[in-house]
C-alpha cells in the first residue's frame, strides 16, 4: 500500500483572498459541499476573526462537514484570533486551528519587528494556547522558502514540542526552486525530533509557476499533506492547483509511492463551480481543467488522437469529469426529473424552495429548448448569490439600435420594499442600463471589468455576465448575472456586485 497524501484545500481561505474572489457564506457552503464530494481531507473554511460573515461561514461548514473531513479555521498568532477560531469551530466534528508566524529574516524584521528569540517564544506560547482549545493544531511557518534553515528547524521543533499536530512549511511567496525546496523538507523531516508523530505539510505558491512542482518535491521528501486550491486560486499568482496535484499523483503515484483519496471525476465540476462563484475565469490552456486541456486542433494531432487518444493525451477527459453530460432537460421535463437531476448534481431543496426553482427552470426552458447541467448550475448558483439582496431588479426595458439613442428603463426595489422606476440614456444599452440603476443606489462603484460568455452551445444559450466593480475604498467586488438576454444579464450582474459590496461592508462593521 502506498503512502496516503492528505489534500488540504484552502480555496475558501487563501483562495478567497484573491482580489474580487470573496464569497458569501451561502456560496462558501456550496463550494464546501463540492469539496466533500471531491474527497478532500481538510477544508480550510475561512478566517473567523476577519468578519462576522467569515465566522458564520466557518460555523456552517463545520456542521455541513460532519465526519466527512477536518474543518480548519485560520488564525493569526494572537489569542483573540485563536479564541474566535475555536468558537467558530464548535459545530465541527473534527476541528483544527491553523495558526503561525513568519520565519524569514524579512518577515521577522519588516512584518513582525521581532528577533529570532522572540519568534521562538511566541510560537511556543501560541501553539500551547491553541492546544488548550482544540486538539488538532496546525502550525504554519510563513515564508519558510526564504528562511535560514537552522532557524526554521528550531521553530518547527518548538511547535512540535508545544503540541502541534501538523507542521506546515510554507513557501508563502513562491520563491523556491523545486530541488532546493525538496532538500529543505527532507532536512526538516530528518532533524525535527518527533516528526514521525505529526503530519508534515507543504503550502506552496505559484509566483514562478512552480507551485505544483514544489508541492510534489515536498511529497517526494516526506510531506504527507499538501495545501492547494481549486483552479490554483490564492493570493497573487495563487496556490498549488488541487486538480494538478491530484492528477500528477494519480499518474505518478506508483513511482512516488503515494496516493490521494480525491475522486478525480469531480474535478471539472469543482473547477466550474469555483470559477462561477468567485468570478475568476479559468484560462483556456490551464492544466487539467482548462477549456483546451483536451482539445486537439492541428490536423496531424486530431488524426492521431482519433486512432489512439493516448498518442497525445496522458489522461482521459472522463477521468477528470470533463465529458459533457448526456442528460438534457426541456420544458416538458417534470418536477421529478428536475429534482432528480439537481440531487445528482448535489443540490437539494425544501419543497417550498423547490417550487421557486422549478418555476425559474420553466422560464429558462421556454427561452431555450435544451437545458444542460451547466445551465442548471448557473441557475442554482445565481439564487445563492442573491440571498441577501439589498436591491432587486424587477424589470428592464431597453431601446437601442442605429440611429436610436440607447435608453434604459429599470424597475428596482430596495430592501425596505420601495420600488422606483428610473431611466437613463447611454452610449450603448449596457451603459444606459447601468446609468439608470445608478440613480437608485446609495453607494458608488466603478466598473473595472465586464465580460460576457455563453454557458452552453447555441444561439439561444444563456449569456452569463461577470463584472468587477471597485468601491470607494478600493476593494473589488464581483457580480454575476445570467439570462438568455445579455443586457438583462449585464444589469443583474451589476446589481449583484453592488449588493455584495453593501453586504460585505456591513458584515465588516464592528471589526
Ligand atoms: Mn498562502
Amino acid at each position: 500500500m502506498t503512502r496516503k497524501i492528505q489534500i488540504f484545500d484552502t480555496t475558501l481561505r487563501d483562495g478567497e483572498q484573491s482580489p474580487g474572489a470573496s464569497m458569501n457564506s451561502q456560496e462558501k457552503a456550496i463550494v464546501a459541499r463540492q469539496l466533500i464530494r471531491l474527497g478532500v481531507d481538510v477544508i480550510e473554511a475561512g478566517f473567523p476573526a476577519s468578519s462576522h460573515g467569515e465566522f458564520r461561514a466557518v460555523e456552517e461548514i463545520g456542521s455541513i462537514a460532519g465526519d466527512a473531513c477536518v474543518v480548519c479555521a485560520f488564525a493569526r498568532a494572537s489569542e483573540q484570533d485563536i479564541d474566535r477560531a475555536a468558537e467558530a469551530l464548535k459545530s465541527a466534528r473534527h476541528p483544527r486551528i491553523n495558526t503561525g508566524l513568519g520565519v524569514s529574516p524579512t518577515h521577522l524584521e519588516h512584518k513582525l519587528g521581532i528577533t529570532q528569540e522572540e519568534c521562538i517564544e511566541r510560537v511556543a506560547h501560541i501553539v500551547g494556547y491553541a492546544k488548550r482549545l482544540v486538539d488538532d493544531v496546525e502550525f504554519f511557518a510563513e515564508d519558510a522558502g526564504r528562511a535560514d534553515q537552522d532557524f526554521l528547524v528550531r521553530v518547527l521543533q518548538t511547535a512540535v514540542d508545544a503540541g502541534a499536530t501538523v507542521i506546515n512549511v510554507a513557501d508563502t511567496c513562491g520563491y523556491s526552486l523545486p530541488e532546493e525546496w525538496g532538500a529543505r523538507i527532507a532536512d526538516v523531516a530528518h532533524r525535527v525530533v518527533g516528526i514521525e508523530n505529526v503530519t508534515l505539510a507543504v503550502h506552496t505558491h505559484n509566483d514562478l509557476g512552480m507551485a505544483t512542482a514544489l508541492a510534489l518535491a515536498g511529497v517526494r521528501n516526506g510531506a504527507s499533506q499538501v495545501e492547494c486550491a481549486v483552479n490554483g486560486l490564492g493570493e497573487r499568482a495563487g496556490n498549488a492547483a488541487l486538480e494538478e496535484i491530484a492528477m500528477a499523483i494519480r499518474l505518478h503515484g506508483e513511482e512516488l509511492g503515494v496516493h490521494t483519496d480525491i475522486r478525480t471525476t469531480e474535478l471539472s465540476r469543482a473547477s466550474r463551480l469555483v470559477s462561477r462563484v468567485t468570478g475568476m475565469s479559468v484560462q483556456a490552456n490551464k492544466a487539467v481543467v482548462g477549456a483546451n486541456a483536451f482539445a486537439h486542433s492541428s490536423g496531424m494531432h486530431q488524426d492521431a488522437v482519433l486512432k489512439a487518444p493516448k498518442v497525445y493525451q496522458i489522461m482521459d477527459p472522463a477521468e477528470v469529469g470533463a465529458v459533457g453530460s448526456e442528460i438534457i432537460l426541456s420544458s416538458r421535463s417534470g418536477q421529478a426529473a428536475l429534482r432528480h437531476r439537481l440531487v445528482e448534481l448535489g443540490y437539494t431543496f425544501a419543497d417550498e424552495e423547490f417550487d421557486d426553482v422549478y418555476q425559474r427552470f420553466q422560464e429558462i426552458a421556454e427561452q431555450k429548448k435544451e437545458v444542460y447541467d451547466e445551465d442548471l448550475e448557473s441557475m442554482v448558483q445565481e439564487r445563492s448569490r442573491d440571498v441577501a439582496a439589498v436591491y432587486t431588479l424587477n424589470a428592464l426595458q431597453i431601446q437601442c439600435g442605429d440611429p436610436l439613442v440607447p435608453t434604459a428603463v429599470a424597475t428596482i426595489t430596495d430592501e425596505e420594499g420601495n420600488t422606483r422606476v428610473v431611466s437613463a440614456t447611454g452610449t450603448g444599452p449596457v451603459d444606459a442600463a447601468y446609468k439608470a440603476i445608478d440613480r437608485v443606489l446609495t453607494v458608488h462603484g466603478d466598473l473595472e471589468e465586464y465580460a460576457v460568455k455563453a454557458i452552453t452551445r447555441g444561439i439561444d444559450a444563456i449569456g452569463e455576465v461577470v463584472v468587477r466593480v471597485k468601491s470607494a475604498d478600493g476593494k473589488v467586488y464581483t457580480g454575476r448575472g445570467s439570462d438568455t438576454d445579455v443586457i438583462v444579464s449585464s444589469a443583474k450582474a451589476y446589481v449583484n456586485a453592488i449588493n455584495r459590496m453593501i453586504t460585505t461592508q456591513r458584515s465588516h462593521e464592528g471589526y
